[in-house]
This record gives C-alpha cells, structure tokens and sequence, in this order.
C-alpha cells in the first residue's frame, strides 16, 4: 500500500497527475515517442503550455493585464528577479521565516530594503500585523504561506504599494483576488507538480521600469513575449502541472480546494488541542492550512522519537519537523485525501492511549 505522504516539499501530487505524466513518459499523446524527447515547439507541447497557462487563469480568476510564465531556478531564483526587475530605489518587506528572510536578503543586493515588520525573535511563531508601509517602496513582498514555520496569512493585504507574493506552498489552496496582487510566483513542488518549474503571475504595466540593465534570462519581458519558451521549458513538470490542474478544475476548483483544505486542517488542529501529549507550535489565528506544525509537550518531550517511529509503523510518511522548529509537520497540501489526515489522528489518539502516563478528562 502506498504510505501517506506528509512531506513538506517536494510533496504529495494527485495520483491522476503522477498515472497520467507516467503515461506521457512513455507515449505522448499516442506519437510512440517520450514527453522528454519531443520538441518544446512541436503543436502538441504548445497545446500542453497553452491549456496549462489557461488553467492558470480559469482558476485563479487572473484578471486582464496579467501574464503567467513558467521559469526555472525555482522560488529561490524568484527572490533575486523580483528586485532585479522591479526594486529602483527602495523596497518593503515583511519577514515572517526562513524563505521570506532569504528573499529579504537578496533584495539588499539590489536596494534599500525596509523589514517592516518580523516574527523572527519569536522563532516565526506568528505573523505580525501591526507596521506601516512605505508609501515611497517600489513594492511589498509578502510569504503567503510559511512552509517551514506552519504560520499563513488568510487573506489577501491592503497595500499601498504593488504587492508581491511568494505562495509556493499555498497557491490554488485558499481562493485568492489576484487583483491585489502585482507579482505571485512559487516553485511548483509544493502543491503543482514536481521540482523543476516556478510560475509567474504578473502584472505587466509594473515591468520596464527600473533604470539598470536586466539580463535577457532575467528578465520577466523576455519570458512574456516568448511565451514561455525563450528557451527550453522544464517540459515535464509543466506537464504534471497541467495535470494537476485538470484534477482540481474537475474536484470543483480553488473554492472547493479551499473548503476540504479547512476542514481537514481543522480535523488535525482539533487533535492536537485536545491531545494531551501535543501543542502546536504557531499562533493560532495564524495557523497554516497547509503545513501544521507540532511537538509533544514538556511532560512528553522525550516521546517524539518514539512517536515518530510509531506513525512509521502506520504507513504515515514524512513527518519529521523541520530542524528549526522540531517535532513533527504535517504538510496536508490539495492532494492530501482527508482520510490520510484521519489516519494521523488515530495513530495521535492510539499512541495517546497507549502512552499516556494518566487519565486526562
Ligand atoms: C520551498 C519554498 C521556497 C523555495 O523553493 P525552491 O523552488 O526550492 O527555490 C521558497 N518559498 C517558499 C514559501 C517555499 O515553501
């Protein structure tokens, strides 16, 4: 039997997405020949980057004046682009973990760089609400989702400068107004398809402002008047991505994606509130749907290895904690069927039974 996948990235794919890719691995679309060894320009990968660009707006809801690319270099290269592209003199930034301080950095290349706000001496256990933005910044850059810290921020901020966006780890996972938005990217092994591929959602009037020279790879421009294929696209994750797509267009689409995503997030929150040998680790109104983040505690502490072993023994994979945090993540992405969510919860409810050093009421 196949084990449940945890894991916070790459991660757990719709196993339409994986059969189907399998399939065009070993016979595109009927040509005898492999997805990986036809050409990039040949009609039929057009009409997969075509349906997948299409989807890409269909269920985002992405308004006029937007275009989507596919890039490589991951959301880390993302963090060098957007300032590259888009930071004249000065930029905002709002430091909610690792992925966001990194963007930060990056950006300092490039410009002043304003943090105005960061959780970071709480270990990223929230996400702060309380700053001011420039109103002289190029733009804001935001982490919708904090992969590693299990905090999200639920809705969609006010700015008065364009806002950018890195929602690796919850794009298509909660229904979003693209509107306002300026620039969302994310690599694709989180919740889309496998590594190897990061969207771009951008607004083009923002672009061909800045004053320096922008390397022709590096530049979003390049990418929108080619469609993507400027050069040789990571053809199999777009593929898989296309995929993925078609499955969550026929399970309803972001608003249902949404819906199954808060009802199994709460499922596993509800378990670690109630369990005694458990306390999540992230503030609570700024719980991440995505990846929920947990330890065993104080009493407990010297059970987590144990415990770990034990959701092993369950066929329940990938639920180590990151090393910054500790304990246990459980990343419950789109393709995460409720029953696997249910199967840790029983296995928190046996291992409690069994462990427990006395009765809770
Ligand atoms: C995983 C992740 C990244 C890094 O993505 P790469 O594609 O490996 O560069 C960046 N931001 C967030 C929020 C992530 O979860």
């Amino acid at each position: 039997m196949k084990k449940v996948n945890f894991s916070a990235g790459p991660s757990i794919l719709p196993q339409q997405t994986i059969e189907e890719t399998s399939k065009a691995i070993l016979d595109f679309n009927g040509s005898t020949l492999s997805l990986m060894e036809v050409s990039h320009r040949g009609k039929d990968f057009q009409a997969v980057m075509d349906e997948t660009i299409e989807l890409f707006k269909e269920l985002l809801n992405i308004p006029q004046g937007y275009s989507v690319v596919f890039l490589g270099g991951g959301a880390s290269l993302q963090f060098c682009m957007v300032p590259f592209n888009l930071l004249e003199k000065k930029a905002a930034y709002l430091n909610t973990g690792t992925w966001a301080n990194k963007a930060q950095k990056e950006a300092k290349l490039f410009g002043e760089v304003v943090e105005v706000a960061t959780s970071k001496p709480d270990n990223y256990t929230y996400i702060p609400k309380d700053y001011t933005i420039p109103a002289d910044a190029d733009y804001f850059h935001i982490t919708t989702n904090n992969t590693i810290f299990g905090t999200e921020i639920h809705t969609d901020l006010d700015s008065p400068v364009p806002l950018v966006a890195d929602m690796s780890s919850d794009i298509f996972a909660r229904v979003i107004d693209v509107s306002k938005y300026a620039l969302i990217y994310g690599g694709a092994q989180k919740n889309l398809a496998p590594a190897g591929v990061t969207f771009v959602i951008v607004k083009d009037e923002l672009l061909g402002k800045v004053s320096r020279q922008i390397p022709t790879m590096l530049d979003y421009r390049t990418h929108i008047e080619n469609g993507s294929m400027f050069n040789t696209p990571p053809v199999v994750p777009i593929y898989a991505a296309m995929q993925t797509l078609r499955w969550l267009k026929a399970n309803g689409g972001v608003a249902a994606m949404e819906k199954k995503n808060k009802e199994k997030a709460a499922l596993l929150y509800n378990e670690i509130d109630r369990n005694p040998m458990f306390v999540g680790t992230a503030n609570k109104e700024d719980r991440s749907l995505m990846n929920v983040c947990f330890v065993m505690t104080d009493e407990y502490k010297e059970k987590e290895a144990d415990f770990l072993a034990f959701t092993k023994e369950k066929n329940l994979d990938g639920l180590k904690g990151h090393r910054s945090v500790g304990g246990f993540r459980a990343s419950i992405y789109n393709a995460m069927p409720v029953e696997g969510v249910q199967a840790l919860v029983d296995a928190m409810k046996e291992f409690e039974k069994k462990n427990a050093k006395r009765q809770y009421i």
